[in-house]
């Protein structure tokens, strides 16, 4: 590595937990980032940063000045620019040591059948419902590990499903793929700008946290008890809710349980 690619990495080689072959399992690392919203810019800003071998990006839209308040890896010159293209530009000026894939396509069964299993980690930064669950389904049968994140208005959500743990729930365990909220998606709503920021930076942490425990076998950082993290920004409360597989789930055909921890 030259010097500063060693400095680059110092700081996560001095923390407990990943040291310097969470170092190496950083650096050998594949995610897959869907969506290059108010979740990926973020989400992908720090894997970038922190030296991650390789991001994949999908996403078939374009920047709009909407986006600007949210999407930081974006500008007013990038208006009506593919995102994936825009974000590939913005990162490689962080760290032009990663591989960049830019998929600009929106993601749907097919696309995912190809980029998952390639995949260490994937991050669904999307806002649809339908698309959620598909990417959970694909996730689960290529058993890649998932962080999901979203948020509207002041509240966000977190979770990470690993599926080679018998004990995690699936998406959809969780949030039934027959029960669709009555609105969903966020063009219709308001949300907080830095709350997105929060929880694309949050599911970079987790991402980071599943490429260590599966590369570094000695290391200390070991998986808790799954949970969903629940963030109401106007009051800066969280809230966690342990979960648990659901025996009649669509996806993983186990059982739920939701209780407050
Ligand atoms: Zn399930």
């Amino acid at each position: 590595m030259a010097d500063h690619e060693t400095l680059r990495h110092s700081r996560h080689a001095l923390l407990d937990g990943i040291d310097d072959e969470g170092v190496d399992a950083i650096r050998a690392a594949r995610v897959l980032i869907i969506g290059a919203g108010g979740l990926g810019c973020p989400a992908a800003t720090y894997l970038s940063a922190c030296g991650v071998g390789t991001l994949h990006l999908v996403d078939g839209d374009t920047v709009d000045a909407t986006n600007l308040a949210r999407q930081p890896l974006f500008g007013p010159d990038d208006i009506g620019a593919l995102k994936v293209q825009a974000a590939a530009q913005a990162l490689r000026r962080l760290n032009p040591a990663i591989e960049l894939i830019s998929d600009a396509v929106f993601a749907d069964a097919a696309v995912l059948n190809i980029a998952i299993p390639q995949a260490d980690v994937v991050l669904d930064c999307t806002d649809q419902w339908s698309i959620r669950q598909l990417i959970n389904a694909q996730c689960m049968a290529h058993k890649t590990p998932l962080v999901s994140a979203a948020a509207i208005e002041w509240s966000g959500q977190l979770i990470a499903i690993d599926p080679s743990r018998s004990d995690h729930a699936c998406y959809a365990c969780i949030f039934d793929p027959a029960a669709e909220p009555a609105a969903h998606a966020c063009g219709a709503y308001g949300v907080l700008s830095p709350l997105v920021g929060a929880m694309g930076c949050l599911q970079a942490a987790e991402a980071i946290k599943l490429i260590v425990r599966k590369g570094h076998s000695g290391s200390s950082l070991q998986a808790g008890v799954q949970r969903l993290s629940l963030l109401d920004m106007r009051d800066g409360r969280w809230e966690q809710l342990t979960v648990s597989r659901n025996p009649s789930c669509p996806v993983c055909a186990t059982r739920s349980t939701i209780s407050g921890d």
